[in-house]
């Protein structure tokens, strides 16, 4: 028997259950939660706003354990064996189907519609499938990652880690770019590390609240502004101050709402490219307020407006690289100060928390 904390239905608080270990089919395994997270989609979940979503659900997408059982044999990318006891994530993506045309022609794998995902799509009827458990069942082709870091290491980026990975390449960021984060949040945040990391001159960053700012500067944030105390235009009038008076080059957009995405293509440079990674849920369409003008915002600036979904293998695995190199890992080592962690039995504190932005990251911890 394994315990597992589920969401019965939508709006309804975690509870947790006891349910049966399955039979592993062949070339599965099952696996020890080590830590799990607790994101901004999990609370979207628990509010019912995903859509395609199976509740019962045991929420939890990406995670970090160790192999407990294996039958058959799982391998990783380089063609190495794994073996039980060896300390794994895995890609939350399963059954990308290699075969349909998002898969072949668009090569946009995120797209796939067979794909379904750990803690979000896939629900308690199909088995041990979400990370705010003791053991999760890794099904056949699922894809598992090696970790030579400890956990706390890669679940301080958790899924914003890969996210934010995927953003930054959709940025195209050039060598000395000014970059623009709106959003302190997770994401936001691995942003700002990431668009350093790939040659970024200088991040700026609009968030809240203080705390979470002060973690984007520890982050390597240049500047930072607090967009509850300044209004659209004292924003613009500061990212301008911050540019030689043109914008930023590139703009992550990672806050979830709606309007930022209309700022974002203000606060961006003629020419300039704007990636929009926060609104993985659907939070309906911008404000009267906004007032989203085509030809002003978008074609007159010959902007390159660029959505990011999802993330693939290839981010799961680059972030899996870089927390596993001690030297490239040490600003997720800063932000494990951060982590917040929770007991099964505590997990709707644990989105209460995440919902009110009081943590900078908070983790299911099945073992406490
Ligand atoms: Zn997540
Ligand atoms: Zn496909």
């Amino acid at each position: 028997m394994t315990i597992v904390a589920v969401i019965p239905e939508p709006n309804s608080p975690v509870e947790l259950r006891e349910v049966q270990t399955p039979e592993l089919e062949e070339n599965s395994a099952l696996l020890d939660v080590e830590l799990s997270e607790v994101c901004g989609t999990d609370v979207y979940l628990q509010k019912g706003l995903l859509q395609g979503v199976p509740y019962p659900l045991v929420p939890g997408h990406v995670s970090v354990g160790r192999l407990s059982k294996i039958r058959g044999k799982l391998f990783d990318v380089d063609g190495r064996e794994f073996r039980e006891g060896d300390r794994v994530t895995f890609l939350d993506v399963h059954r990308t189907c290699n075969a349909c045309w998002y898969c072949l022609v668009a090569k946009a794998t995120t797209r796939c519609p067979q794909r379904k995902v750990y803690g979000i799509t896939y629900g308690l009827d199909d088995g041990l499938c979400g990370g705010w458990a003791e053991q999760v069942y890794l099904k056949p082709g699922t894809r598992c990652i090696r970790l030579d870091a400890e956990p706390e290491l890669f679940m301080a980026g958790g899924c914003a880690l890969p996210t934010a990975l995927h953003a930054v390449e959709r940025g195209d960021i050039a060598f000395g770019d000014v970059v623009l984060v709106l959003g302190s949040g997770p994401v936001g945040i691995n942003a700002i590390i990431l668009s350093l990391m790939r040659g970024a001159g200088r991040v700026l960053c609009v968030g809240a609240p203080d705390f979470r700012l002060k973690a984007a500067s520890r982050a390597g944030a240049s500047d930072v502004l607090n967009f509850e105390e300044h209004d659209e235009q004292k924003r613009l009038a500061w990212v301008l101050q911050h540019t030689s008076g043109r914008g930023a080059d590139v703009i992550i957009e990672a806050t979830g709402a709606p309007d930022a995405v209309v700022q974002a293509m203000r606060f961006a440079r003629d020419a300039g490219r704007v990636v929009v990674v926060g609104q993985y849920t659907d939070h309906g369409p911008v404000s009267a307020e906004a007032a989203f003008n085509p030809h002003l915002d978008l074609n007159k600036k010959h902007l390159d407006v660029r959505g990011c979904w999802g993330s693939d293998f290839s981010h799961f695995y680059r972030a899996a690289q870089i927390v596993s190199n001690p030297e490239q890992s040490k600003p997720w080592e800063a932000l494990k100060g951060g982590l917040a962690r929770y007991e099964l039995a505590n997990a709707n504190e644990a989105l209460a928390d995440v919902a009110a932005g009081r943590v900078l990251k908070a983790l299911i911890d099945p073992k406490s």
